[in-house]
């Protein structure tokens, strides 16, 4: 059911990194080496096409725009009738509007009134602008100073026929979908959605709709992947609460790899608990454990289940969104068959709080990007960033992407952001 996977084997040992200190960079290059797209394709609509990957470049059949026409309203004439210096009188002989075009040539002395978007009639090869003549009785008086070509789009100029209007690999926005559709295609040729499989581990959770009893918290994480992989166009499938028996977590792993391309859990994955789902793991496949150089979000378990590809995320609901973020987005979009996958784009705004961060890893703490009555954006913390504070990630609209070497900021100082919306 999934395509082959690329060996896998050499995640652990190929590089010579310290797992117990991985880098956030250099974990998302290793995991960027053994990522392989989908390869099934299938035919749909273009209505249905939204947020999809092409599969094959989409080709214009057509010169776009198909006929020369005009870029303004008013006068289609032949350049050798005009005069450089004086004013010339020609007889208006028809009239081009868009979806009406001329029927006849132009001849010598002859002009046709034209509509923007209106086909320019054979014969003529320049528009004048209608602020810049005189009209009446059938006739118009054309001044001198017109550039031959001027005020009109050719045929082809914006694409040729043959020529690729998309390239294989995009994810299709709402501008794509109207280009195809302005090439009159009906139907595109796209990747399978992903398929993701993901579960919680924890004998301490309770799914929603379930009273609490005590020690027991609700699930949330599987809430917040789902949505994350629904904003990336993914096929989710919810595998539910697993709790931390060796013999479920087998069984559950082998379900999600049978059925998915990727396996995403949470929880099960810190120090104590690492262990015996390690030793599971390397049974079903290759995973490796890293401790990122990042807060939130240190451990993950990233790897090999059977054929799918597999994201082992933290317990804490906000290190379940960073870790995601920083790593998952990335990959599930390549392994979607996307090209270029873009990184997130940051932009340096000053940051009004004060920040505690020691230095030693990339820290991505919450933020509140506003814009004062000036015009002028800046972001604020959302108060405390502890990794179990899920109301912090519901508060920010950005990370504050604080760098390795960055130690305490005063207030002011700028910072790099990342904005969450549009980032999923
Ligand atoms: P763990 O990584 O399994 O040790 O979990 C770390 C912390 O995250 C613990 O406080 C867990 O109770 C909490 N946690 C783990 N899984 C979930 C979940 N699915 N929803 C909400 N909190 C969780
Ligand atoms: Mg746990």
């Amino acid at each position: 059911m999934n395509q082959p996977l690329q060996d896998t084997r050499q995640i652990s040992c190929a590089d010579d990194y310290d797992p117990n200190s991985m880098p956030v960079d250099k974990a998302r290059e290793v995991i960027a080496r053994f990522l392989s797209p989908v390869t099934a394709v299938e035919r749909i609509h273009v209505r249905g096409a939204l947020g999809r990957v092409l599969a094959a470049d989409v080709v214009s059949p057509l010169d776009v725009p198909a006929h020369d026409n005009s870029a303004m309203d008013g006068y289609a004439v032949r350049h050798v009738d005009l005069k450089s210096e004086a004013d010339v009188t020609l007889s208006v002989v028809g009239s081009s509007f868009a979806g009406a075009p001329y029927a006849g040539t132009l001849n010598a002395g002859e002009a046709a009134r034209i509509m923007t978007g209106g086909v320019v009639p054979p014969g003529a090869d320049t528009i004048v602008m209608q602020e810049h003549v005189r009209a009446g009785d059938g006739k118009v008086t054309i001044g001198g100073g017109h550039r031959k070509g001027q005020n009109l789009r050719r045929a082809g100029e914006d694409l040729k026929a043959g020529a690729p209007a998309l390239k294989k690999g995009r994810r299709l926005r709402p501008a794509d979908i109207g280009l195809i559709a302005s090439l009159g295609i009906p139907e595109v040729t796209i990747y399978r959605r992903l398929r993701v499989a993901f579960f919680s581990t924890g004998d301490e959770l309770v799914s929603i709709g379930t009273p609490l009893g005590v020690g027991e918290i609700y699930d949330s994480n599987r809430y917040t992947i789902r949505g994350m992989l629904e904003r990336l166009g993914c096929e989710v499938l919810d595998m539910g609460i697993v709790r931390d028996d060796p013999k479920l977590l087998e069984d559950a792993f082998e379900q999600a790899a049978a059925a998915a391309d990727v396996v995403i859990t949470s929880g099960g994955v810190s120090v104590g608990e690492a262990d015996f789902v390690k030793d599971l793991l390397g049974k079903l496949g290759e995973v490796v454990f890293w401790k990122i150089a990042m807060k939130p979000g240190r451990p993950l378990a990233y790897g090999r289940v059977k054929d799918a590809h597999f994201f082992g995320l933290p317990g804490n609901p906000v290190s379940v969104m960073a870790t995601f973020y920083q790593f998952v987005r990335d990959a599930l979009l390549k392994l979607s068959g996307q090209e270029p996958v873009e990184p997130v784009p940051t932009f340096r705004v000053p940051c009004t709080s004060a920040l505690k961060k020691a230095p030693g890893r990339t820290e991505f703490q919450r933020g509140i990007l506003t814009r004062d009555a000036g015009g002028e954006w800046s972001v604020r913390v959302t108060g405390e960033q502890g990794s179990g504070i899920l109301r912090s990630m519901s508060e920010a609209n950005c990370f504050i992407v604080l760098p390795t070497d960055q130690g305490n900021l005063e207030p002011g100082t700028l910072v790099e952001v990342q904005v969450m919306e549009g980032m999923i």
